[in-house]
């Protein structure tokens, strides 16, 4: 697992080496090769510290590893009086660790978190195969301001990329909502009730899409961002988030 998580931290560098000379494919060999000399120059510079323990070595250390509870099945949500999204996934349980390194990464901009969280969700336990899309969860645009970035759709945008599949950025949020965190389950409802939508249907019809957020709690903001993408001609919405609580 060390090693694993050390091989597959993201670069953030993106490097293009052009040759005049060179077909497209070769192009993109040296590309690749000479951002994974990069990516070894860096890491034999500044080598990865494990984030659970702060041990040298690995972004994420086995023993650190071995403390994270991994949820196997899709959550189960009563509550929601009509569900409009099939599955609802989440990787890990949503304490210890997990709840301190997603508080860490949305509330304290501690975006070296993103490459691990990155790599957890590209291992969930569902199948890529039946996605043809993914859509991140929006925030409000002056949210995004004041934090400075969108958490959600930074993990996205590298997942896809990692995975191949296409990010569609369709959904708007276009009210602001209080957080959902200081509101009790009914209240959560009725927050965020109306308050997404999307203009790009055309381009979702019959699409079977894979939206992602950071933590599932009641179910409601997704469930609110998948009545929109049904309404608007989606085939199948699912879930995936990092984290649930148990
Ligand atoms: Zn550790």
């Amino acid at each position: 697992m060390t090693t694993l998580l050390q091989k597959e931290r993201v670069l953030p560098l993106r490097v293009f080496v052009g040759a005049p000379n060179k077909t497209p494919q070769q192009t993109l060999w040296v590309t690749h090769s000479f951002c994974n000399l990069v990516q070894s120059l860096t890491s034999l510079i500044f080598p990865d510290r494990c984030v659970g323990c702060d041990i040298w070595g690995a972004l994420l250390c086995a023993s650190c590893y071995d403390r994270l509870h991994f949820l196997k099945v899709p959550a189960h949500l009563p509550h929601l009086s009509k569900q409009y999204f099939t599955d609802a996934y989440s990787v890990l349980a949503y304490e210890s660790l997990a709840h301190d390194w997603i508080h860490q990464y949305k509330y304290h901009r501690k975006l070296y978190l993103a490459p691990l969280f990155i790599s957890l969700l590209s291992k969930a336990n569902l199948s890529w195969e039946n996605y043809d899309s993914i859509v991140p969860v929006p925030l409000h645009w002056t949210r995004q301001v004041r934090r400075g970035f969108n958490p959600t759709y930074l993990l996205t945008n590298e997942l896809g990329k990692k995975l191949g599949k296409p990010i569609l950025p369709y959904l708007k949020k276009v009210r602001r909502t209080k957080p959902q965190t200081k509101l009790s389950q009914e209240e959560r409802l009725k927050n965020v009730k109306g308050t997404f939508a999307c203009n790009r249907h055309q381009d979702i019809k019959d699409l079977s899409l894979l939206l992602v957020d950071d933590v599932l709690t009641t179910g409601a903001t997704v469930n609110e961002c998948a009545k929109v993408l049904m309404k608007a001609g989606a085939k199948r919405v699912d879930v995936l988030t990092l984290a649930r609580p148990l």
